[in-house]
């Protein structure tokens, strides 16, 4: 099975911005074993903003473009030498992949894209992409990592899209203020129903939110690739999705 895997800052990172190092040595260990059981693994992570604001000590998310390029400058290097350590230590290789909607929408470059990642995926090693922040303003961006990774699957033709997230899935209601909120097992059709259970971004440091989940959920079902959101806090459960089993919420094409 050929498997993207989106991680998302809150996931990677405590609310200082530094590397949350448990959850992250869990993930590559268990992405590692994904990966040596033979399936195909692509990681598309976020944190280069998160991380270059713990890194540089900075006291918040910096709001202007230039300080958030900056950031994404030294938290982007930071972040692969992490991947490279850890996943190195279970010999695995990583290559670094930083895109931008320009890309992706300019049919040459696009190709030339799909066809790195193919001969990456076929020397065995694991492509970590992320958006290319210190070049990209709003006009020429994906603008958040959940359609990136939905755009990323859709050009390789993944089998599967897991997100990671802070949640445990898509609720009927905001699980952090109603206590009623149920969890959805399964979903099969982004409708107006469904987008109306969308709120804003949960953490401090992070882009996306529920509503970009949805988005790329619409671009994997439209693509026939599988989606499912669950919580990056136990990346154990991973084994359970690739098994399967019931976890987060999926989106079946
Ligand atoms: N590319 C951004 C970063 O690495 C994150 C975008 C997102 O989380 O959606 O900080």
């Amino acid at each position: 099975m050929r498997v993207v895997c989106k991680v998302g800052t809150s996931t990677l990172t405590h609310a200082t911005g530094r590397l949350n190092i448990r959850r992250v040595e869990a993930l590559c260990r268990v992405l590692s074993d994904i990966k040596n059981a033979g399936h195909e693994v692509i990681l598309v992570s976020s944190g280069a903003i998160g991380m270059g604001v713990g890194k540089l000590n900075l006291s918040a998310r910096p709001q202007d473009m230039p300080g958030k390029q900056a950031a994404a400058a030294v938290g982007q290097c930071e972040l692969m030498y992490v991947y490279d350590k850890l996943f190195s230590e279970y010999h695995h290789t990583v290559a670094q992949i930083l895109l931008t909607g320009e890309d992706l929408r300019d049919e040459a470059r696009h190709a030339n894209f799909t066809n790195t990642m193919l001969r990456l995926l076929s020397y065995g090693a694991i492509p970590v992409i992320n958006e290319n922040d210190t070049v990209s303003t709003e006009e020429i961006a994906v603008g958040d990592n959940d359609t990136l990774g939905a755009l990323v699957a859709e050009s390789v033709k993944a089998d599967r899209l897991i997100v990671l997230s802070d949640i445990d899935g898509l609720y009927t209601a905001d699980p952090r203020k109603d206590p009623d909120a149920r969890r959805l097992e399964e979903v099969t059709e982004i409708t107006d129903e469904v987008l109306s259970l969308a709120g804003g971004s949960g953490s401090g440091l992070g882009t996306g939110g529920m509503a970009t989940k949805l988005a790329a959920a619409r671009i994997c079902l439209a693509a026939g690739v599988e989606m499912i959101i669950m919580n990056g806090k136990d990346p154990e459960q991973l084994y359970d999705v690739m098994e399967g089993k019931k976890v987060g919420t999926r989106f079946r094409a």
